[in-house]
């Protein structure tokens, strides 16, 4: 029992950014709202959007790692997984100094204990995802709960559409958005490299234990 605030959290997270036109909406979302998102960058997709992270850095976004060109990290060697995570990590410390490059987010989720071990860094999955268009959007999101990561990813653009509908209800329910490293920090949780996190409720942490 770690709770170091009173008002409920969330951390919305965002994958396979920057992407061009949706992260420009997930950016004016962020603005209008004044809040925060943890953003999982592809190094191929950085490399055609260079400018997109320095706008997601600005508005006070958490850039992770979610590999350089989105494999699925179980079927790559050892070696080729270090150098997708090291390569991506290279591109992003463009943006922010290394030592704030501290999450991961495998693509697809797929890890297992290969990966799991030879991580510098948490695997950060979720607790609430998007759906596949508004309604299912906004049905899934409608149930988050204090401490849960939210997944959503860029290109879905249905997901812009429920969040512009969602985000003022958690505004007025109390909820604080905060980035996945501040929400451990907030939960006095010190995340494990190679640990498989959830989510943060008030009332300990969510994470897989089997591998
Ligand atoms: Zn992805």
């Amino acid at each position: 029992m770690n709770n170091q605030t009173e008002q409920p959290l969330l951390a919305w997270t965002i994958d396979d950014l920057p992407d061009g036109e949706s992260t420009d909406r997930y950016l004016s979302l962020m603005r209008r709202f004044g809040i925060v998102a943890t953003c999982f960058l592809v190094g191929d997709n950085i490399a055609k959007y260079p400018e997109q992270p320095n706008a997601l850095v600005q508005m006070g976004c958490e850039l992770g790692n979610h590999s350089y060109t989105h494999r699925n990290l179980t079927e790559c060697s050892e070696s080729e997984a270090r150098q997708e995570l090291k390569r991506n990590a290279d591109a992003i410390s463009a943006y922010v100094p290394r030592e704030k490059i501290r999450l991961i987010r495998p693509p697809y989720y797929a890890y297992d204990a290969q990966l799991c071990s030879m991580v510098d860094a948490p695997l950060i999955l979720s607790s609430c995802n998007e759906g596949e268009n508004k309604e299912q959007s906004l049905e899934r999101l409608g149930q988050a709960k204090d401490g849960d990561i939210i997944l959503t990813h860029g290109w879905n653009t249905s997901t812009v559409a429920a969040l512009e509908e969602r985000i003022p209800m958690w505004l007025a329910a109390g909820y604080r958005f905060v980035t996945v490293s501040q929400l451990f920090a907030l939960r006095g949780i010190e995340p494990k490299a190679g640990g498989i996190y959830y989510a943060l409720p008030p009332t300990g942490v969510i994470m897989e234990d089997k591998i």
